[in-house]
């Protein structure tokens, strides 16, 4: 196999179990013999090793600042059934914890992330499920390379899974050269599930997963339970769901006993999909509409209109996907949340969240401050919510912290 060798010194991170080699750390790359170019092909399997020539792990060659992303530590090929044991690692911690339906209790949840990238010890490999569908996104080459081994380890170690959907086109690097395709069923039962049809139950209720035309694998699996903590305060509240996407919110709200309930997001797919499961968990509602509107428009002309809400939940897309954008992003989270906190009733809530990786929680909590600030009402922080036990953080690799949320109680 291809060997790394790094730079004296460069080798401590990887000791502390952290997944990646830099490409400044790299002194040399001894190619192994079947390499007719000069460099690494991007994705396939390299061994890494210290400048004192000891073996630190395996790992995914890629171009790129992170060069080589470790898969196995101490060891210079993968074990035999590496995939599977990962696999069933993975699963054995969302089974024990109680997040996956039984015989039993077949329509509690069945919807969950099996993956974490990092979290998983895979980094570059994401998987949601949904009940009997796993759907699978590849963040590098490498994890490109073995969507096959890991699609019939997926089948294999999870019980609930018959069928594996591959959706990467808008997750492998950009340029990178990929044989194959980016998008399709990589397993699939003798009939094929269809995205138009596609139920899943999260804690009780259903949800549309549209893995085709949806954002990320279909669904936001991470507001799981922060939907069930709104849930806990909706009775008899007037809500705003904004930045609904299918409506996680709206349901538990809903569920909760709000007296109404409002779900704004600016695609009108989006809207479609939560008249959807509104109609299929609540065919009676009459206290819930849904609206395909500008966040930033709908609060003026809400405000403008003399409207104001008991709870709001304010779950906008990543503002900043690079560090670079970090101000601005900030200036958008100030913003929003000016807007929202001026419509919330005296005794009122405010869900908010920031799902930005290169905007740390000091950072978003200064900015809802200066919002809470600047349009002179008295906030306390109720809870500092955070993403869910199925997309756990590698203590090593605290890179893998992103979502974060605030509850206030706004006088
Ligand atoms: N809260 C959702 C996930 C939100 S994802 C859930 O629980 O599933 C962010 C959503 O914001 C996307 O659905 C996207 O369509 C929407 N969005 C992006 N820009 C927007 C804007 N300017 N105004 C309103 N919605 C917007």
């Amino acid at each position: 196999m291809t060997t790394i060798y790094l730079k004296s010194h460069k080798e401590e991170s990887l000791k502390r179990f952290h997944p990646w080699v830099f490409s400044g750390a790299i002194s040399k790359v001894v190619l192994d013999a079947k390499h007719q170019g000069d460099a690494p092909v991007e994705g396939e399997l390299v061994t890494v090793r210290s400048a004192a020539n000891e073996v630190l792990g395996v790992g995914h060659w890629q171009v790129g600042s992170i060069a080589v992303r470790i898969l196995a530590f101490g060891v210079e090929t993968l074990p035999e059934g590496f995939w599977s044991e990962r696999i069933r690692a993975a699963y054995h911690v969302r089974e024990s914890l109680g997040l996956i339906a039984n015989s039993q209790e077949p329509t509690a949840n069945n919807t969950f992330r099996l993956i974490h990238g990092e979290g998983d010890f895979l980094p570059g490999l994401i998987v949601d499920v949904y009940a009997d569908t796993a759907v699978v996104q590849a963040h590098s080459v490498g994890m490109h390379v073995c969507r096959k081994e890991i699609a019939e380890a997926l089948v294999k170690e999870v019980p609930q899974v018959e069928n594996v959907y591959y959706k990467s086109d808008d997750t492998l690097p950009f340029k990178a050269p990929v044989e194959g395709e980016k998008t399709g069923w990589l397993i699939a039962k003798s009939q094929e599930p269809t995205a138009d049809e596609y139920w899943s139950f999260e804690n009780g209720l259903q949800f549309r997963i549209d893995w085709l035309r949806g954002q990320k694998t279909g669904f936001f699996v991470d507001q799981r339970e922060n939907r069930a903590l709104v849930e806990r305060y909706a009775a008899n509240k007037d809500v705003l769901n904004m930045f609904c996407y299918t409506g996680g919110f709206s349901l538990y709200a809903l569920r909760g006993g709000a007296k109404t309930v409002d779900s704004v997001d600016v695609s009108q797919k989006a809207i479609d999909l939560v008249n959807i499961n509104v109609a299929r968990n609540f065919p009676d509602a009459k206290n819930h509409q849904a609206v395909a509107a500008d966040a930033f428009e709908y609060l003026t002309a809400q405000k403008n209109a003399g409207k104001t809400y008991d709870l709001i939940i304010l779950d906008p897309p990543a503002f900043a996907k690079h560090r670079d954008a970090v101000k601005n992003a900030l200036r958008g989270y100030q913003r929003i949340n000016a807007k929202a906190i001026e419509m919330i009733r005296p005794g009122g809530i405010l869900f908010t969240f920031s799902c930005s990786q290169a905007v740390d929680k000091e950072a978003f909590r200064l900015a809802v401050f200066s919002a809470a600030a600047s349009v002179g009402r008295k906030v306390r922080i109720l809870h500092q919510l955070h993403q869910p036990q199925d997309h756990p953080i590698n203590i090593y690799h605290p890179e893998g912290e992103y979502l974060k949320g605030l509850v206030l109680y706004v006088e």
